[in-house]
């Protein structure tokens, strides 16, 4: 209970900035309920007066305004009073009508914000967790905590926490009559009444208990007997080689027993409870009518106050059932609160430190430095003893089998990942201490994996530089290659990518992200080369795209065939995660070397 509770006050948090509307709900909540008791109260002059024509006798200490309700009641003549009865019933259903609507759209007001708030929240949440986290979480799973999940706490908070507030006034109002009436009619009377509710309650809940128990046995004991059933069906073959069949009936006859004793325990129950309710619940009416029918025929009270006592008895039943619902509601809302939680709470691993400073230019020289990683330590590192110096202006070619690391050396530099061991700098300063932003923004990554869909070619250029000029955008498309094929486009530069079946093919992607970085110009690029095949026309323009690109650019390549790989200065060749050649293109084919074998293989193959 302690963790429940704890638990959906954490729930409670999402509504915190919305407690005005909250506030307001519940006023209103409060007003209805008040019309509520008025409309039980018009028992009384009903049946006393309109119905009967007989005198309101109330118990004698009713407070003053009271009293004088009910003499100008029966000062009056039953056509009149019925005739503002009338009026006042009409009144009062368009006042409660209206409060409720009120009421209502405050609810979802509060409800569809928190929606709007918490999917906000965990769409920022996202930008702000690293990598690791997506390497982590499956994306439909993502995904569903931003639909499902969300909803599901609406649901709470909405409906649930109305039902809370509004049903919760309401068996307050209820006790509260009944109990006042009931000492006022007799002492005795409030006492049985308030122990037969609960008298009913007790072997309910208790009963309800032994029934959810079982009923999750008997579900435990379906599953067993499903998987059971499937591995004999898909065993069969096994089952009569090994000539199990009566070793396997024997095990499914047991399952079942079992299955038929858990039911027929959970069907006795159920059908107990009904009659036993009925039957305690007449015990206590019995009762009751026999104290207040002596009081009615004493005439110490008249029979509206009785029928108004029994009713406001009877009105606590429903806001009573419907309280135990709101814990139903709950339950799933607080599983998916707590997964929202997890997402919520989680805090990335690639921190950007208080003091970390902006990173202006890059002068001299990155330096990869004793440098060890690994993305899970159970599978042992991916990256060992790294150490690498890259001056300004030069092209290194990382080469390597695929798995080796080339990618992870770069996604380390554009700190997606922080190393468990070493240090990468820029002109001397560890990128851990410089600002995230600033450090990205030294750097342009080209990758035909990294175009847009749902977003213009335009934009598709410009995403590296907000407010780029439209001359800019086309001067960066002619010098990446790409302005020829993107005036054939149907739109042009207003092409959307991937719409309607309309796809680039991989050198025109790879022309795109070339037209980005050279946009971008960032004084660091990163060349991905196109894993997928390209025809040699295409390749040639991408080629020649990024020969214009890469001037006066220190440049990564991550040569994943050894096309480009000629023109680098230097070669570095990783296999299982270490560094096990460097060299120029002629130097590591002049010896026997790993690169020289991976060289043969492609270009022989
Ligand atoms: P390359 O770029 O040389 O083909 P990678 O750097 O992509 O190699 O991968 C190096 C190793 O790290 C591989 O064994 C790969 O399976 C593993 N790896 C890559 N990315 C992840 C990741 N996000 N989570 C866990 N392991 C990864």
């Amino acid at each position: 209970m302690n963790d429940y509770l704890k638990n959906y006050l954490k729930l409670l948090k999402f509504v915190f900035p919305f407690k005005q509307f909250l506030i307001l709900a519940a006023l209103c909540m409060g007003v209805s309920t008040i019309f509520d008791g008025a409309t039980l109260g018009m028992i009384v002059p009903l049946s006393d007066r309109v119905l009967t024509n007989k005198e309101i006798v109330i118990p004698g200490d009713l407070p003053q305004f009271l009293t004088s309700i009910v003499n100008k009641f029966n000062s009056l003549q039953p056509l009149v009073l019925l005739k503002f009865m009338v009026f006042f019933t009409i009144g009062l259903f368009f006042f409660k009508g209206l409060f409720h609507v009120f009421q209502s759209h405050l609810m979802n007001i509060v409800g569809q914000g928190v929606i709007r708030e918490v999917r906000n929240q965990l769409y920022d949440k996202f930008h702000q967790l690293c990598m690791e986290f997506y390497g982590k979480k499956r994306t439909g799973e993502l995904m569903s905590r931003v639909t499902n999940d969300v909803n599901l706490i609406t649901n709470s908070l909405s409906y649930g926490l109305t039902d809370l507030i509004y049903q919760t006034m309401q068996v307050i109002f209820f006790t509260f009559i009944a109990l006042y009436l009931g000492f006022k009619i007799s002492w005795k009377l409030s006492l049985i009444a308030f122990i037969i509710f609960p008298a009913i309650m007790i072997p309910v809940t208790h009963i309800g208990k032994k029934i959810k128990k079982y009923t999750i046995q008997t579900q435990q004991k379906m599953a067993d007997l499903n998987s059971l059933l499937a591995e004999t069906i898909q065993g069969a073959y096994i089952v009569k080689a090994f000539c199990r069949e009566n070793y396997e009936s024997d095990r499914f006859k047991k399952i079942n027993f079992q299955y038929y004793r858990f039911t027929l325990k959970s069907l006795k129950r159920l059908i107990i409870m009904s009659p036993l309710t009925e039957f305690i619940g007449a015990c206590g009416a019995v009762t009751i009518l026999w104290i207040v029918g002596r009081e009615v025929i004493a005439g110490k009270i008249s029979f509206g106050v009785f029928g108004l006592f029994l009713a406001s008895l009877m009105s606590m039943i429903r806001p009573l059932k419907k309280l135990s619902n709101v814990h139903a509601i709950n339950q799933r809302a607080l599983a998916a609160s707590a997964r929202i939680y997890d997402i919520l709470e989680e805090q990335p691993k690639v921190k950007e430190r208080d003091n970390a400073k902006k990173i202006g230019n890059f002068g001299r020289q990155i330096s990869f430095k004793d440098l060890s990683f690994a993305y899970n330590l159970d599978d042992g590192n991916v990256l060992k003893d790294i150490d690498l110096d890259v001056r300004k202006g030069e092209v290194i070619a990382l080469v390597g089998h695929s798995g080796a690391g080339k990618s992870t050396l770069i996604n380390l530099l554009l700190r997606f990942y922080d190393p468990q061991k070493g240090t990468i700098s820029i002109d001397g300063t560890d990128i851990k201490d410089t600002t995230i932003s600033s450090l990205r923004s030294l750097i342009a990554v080209v990758s035909q994996e990294m175009v847009l869909f749902n977003a213009t070619v335009r934009d598709n250029i410009a995403y590296g530089k907000e407010g780029a000029s439209e001359e800019r955008i086309v001067e960066a498309a002619r010098k990446g290659h790409a302005l020829e094929f993107i005036s054939d486009l149907p739109k042009g530069f207003d092409t959307v990518v991937g719409d309607r079946g309309f796809r680039l093919s991989g050198g025109q992607k790879q022309r795109i992200a070339i037209a980005r970085a050279i946009l971008k110009d960032a004084p660091i690029l990163v060349f991905d080369e196109a894993t997928s095949q390209l025809d040699s026309a295409s390749e040639q323009l991408v080629k020649e795209a990024f020969y214009s690109l890469m001037e006066k650019k220190t440049v990564f390549v991550i040569a994943h065939r050894l096309s480009t790989v000629q023109r680098a200065d230097r070669i570095i060749v990783l296999d299982e995660g270490r560094i096990v050649e460097e060299g120029t293109h002629a130097g590591l084919m002049a010896r026997n070397s790993i690169y020289k074998r991976l060289y043969d293989l492609q270009f022989n193959a």
